[in-house]
């Protein structure tokens, strides 16, 4: 298959990438380089060091014979430039990983709330529309959040997309329906996501596109076995306070001899996949897509749950790390629970990587390896939810 990845220098995509050239894809990134501004805008940088996006794709050529084409476009931008592009290209598949994804850079002000809005609302739509228009009938896979759906199960799984309602009738009688779990973000970046989730509903109910939707959990881990193949091929890997997922933390926290920061009481679960599961996941959706007319598909992409400061203990546990209790940034529950249907992958045969499993390698291939990169100064979650917020930690750091 031709295949467009909107988003393919970045943490997910890059990978994801390799991948499906390494299974004789043809593949082509799309990619406005704007993580990499914003690492510039931060004063961080990726721990791994990474080459830029021309020197990687050229590495992999060298390594497996592969071509895979770099497009420097902004989706959300230059939408003539973009449409111009995919009615040349006209890929039989497009994979769409091209948002701004921190929910603490998202809140960091009003600026950045604004850009994430703008960015992440008009590149998928931008996208959405451009397909019609050109009569590109791709399998559209889009990479959502378990975010969407915020974490207040109620003791119930959380279903993959659609939520069985009993309704009651004007004569009386009882009707199932079947309606799109309701949306509950917490942070304007899962706000986004939220939105993209309705574009997608009307433009395949309106236009009939074939739509996946892979809402997913923390991604953690940093290599696959095709960025293993070359140390010019490493993965990205943020550990600062804005992109640092909350694993990645602990881990190149514990590296450099930093406590483990545990928000709040560290009550808050969450949910994981390892980054060669990611890929893998994307792979195994792009094998079964909807069918023209289908309702958008989705899948919960996580493969298990872990409360914060049960993570923090077992990563202390494994490398004599402290812990750290300090205030929440966040405008959150405390404490919540959180239980997710994810059958839809398992029947397919995803085989998941557990953080038993894996965890002990990235600590120390990873993140002891690099440490000598890290900037401690950028460790700590900055970006307050509320005013209120910043004040009290402000008051009481
Ligand atoms: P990332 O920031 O590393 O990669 C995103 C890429 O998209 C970057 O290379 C960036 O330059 C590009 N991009 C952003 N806006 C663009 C635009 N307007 N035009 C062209 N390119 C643009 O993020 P990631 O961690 O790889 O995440 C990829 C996707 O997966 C995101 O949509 C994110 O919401 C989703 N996701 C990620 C995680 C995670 O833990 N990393 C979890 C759940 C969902």
């Amino acid at each position: 298959m031709k295949i467009a990845i909107l988003g393919g220098d970045g943490f997910v995509g890059w990978p994801t990438s390799l991948h499906l050239s390494d299974q004789g894809h043809e593949v082509h990134i799309v990619d406005n380089l704007s993580r990499r501004w914003i690492d510039a805008e931060l004063g961080v940088q990726s721990l791994t060091p990474m080459d830029s996006i021309q020197e990687r794709t050229r590495i992999w050529k060298q390594e497996t014979g592969n071509t895979i084409q770099f497009h420097l476009i902004d989706i959300a931008r230059d939408y003539e430039i973009f449409k111009a592009w995919l009615a040349e290209a006209r890929p039989d598949a497009i994979i769409h990983f091209a948002e701004q994804r921190a929910a603490p850079y998202s809140m960091k002000s009003d600026q950045h709330k604004n850009y994430t809005v703008s960015n992440n609302v008009n590149a998928t739509h931008h996208l959405l529309n451009a397909m019609v228009e050109l009569d590109l009938d791709a399998h559209l896979i889009h990479l959502g959040t378990m975010g969407v759906y915020g974490y207040s199960s109620v003791g119930a799984a959380i279903p993959e997309g659609y939520l069985s309602v009993d309704v009651e009738t004007l004569n009386g009688d009882k009707a199932a329906q079947e309606i799109l779990y309701p949306a509950n973000p917490g942070s304007i970046y899962h706000m986004t996501k939220c939105l993209d989730q309705l574009l997608f509903q009307f433009y395949a109910k309106n236009d009939g596109l074939r739509v996946t939707d892979l809402h997913q959990g923390i991604v953690w881990g940093t290599h696959t076995q095709q960025t293993r193949r070359h140390k010019q091929l490493i993965n990205r890997f943020d550990y600062d306070g804005d992109y640092g997922t909350v694993l990645n933390r602990f881990l190149i926290q514990a590296a450099i001899g930093y406590p483990l920061t545990v928000h709040g009481t560290g009550g808050q679960t969450r949910a994981f996949i390892h980054i060669q599961d990611s890929v893998r996941c994307i792979e195994l959706a792009l094998d079964n897509p909807p069918k023209k007319g289908d309702r958008v598909k989705v899948f919960n992409q996580m493969t298990e749950t872990h409360r914060v400061r049960d993570l923090a203990e077992l990563i202390s546990g494994l490398t004599g790390a402290k812990v750290a209790y300090l205030p929440n940034p966040r405008k959150e529950a405390p404490e919540n629970d959180l239980v997710v249907e994810n059958k839809q992958f398992l029947e397919l045969g995803l085989d998941p990587t557990t953080l038993a499993d894996g965890l002990l390698s990235e600590v120390v291939d990873v993140a002891k390896t690099f440490a000598y990169r890290v900037d401690r100064g950028r460790v700590p979650a900055v970006s307050a939810w509320t005013k209120e917020i910043a004040e009290e930690i402000e008051r009481d750091p």
